[in-house]
């Protein structure tokens, strides 16, 4: 199953919530938008997995 939602790949550091769009860049920053489905923003981000496990109650 493929998404073609993508997520502002810096909406932690430029938003105040996740900005979806299903364009390749941010609607409002410009930045690259990344795909929804595949894993984790940062691999190294210790919170990843907290954060992939709420992210749907957050929306
Ligand atoms: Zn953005």
């Amino acid at each position: 199953m493929k998404s073609d939602i993508h997520i502002c790949s810096v909406w932690e550091q430029a938003h105040d919530r996740p900005v979806y769009t299903l364009e390749d860049s941010c609607p409002e920053c410009g930045a690259t938008a990344i795909n929804t489905a595949p894993a984790p923003f940062n691999p190294d981000d210790p919170y990843g997995e907290y954060r992939r496990a709420r992210k749907r109650d957050d929306t």
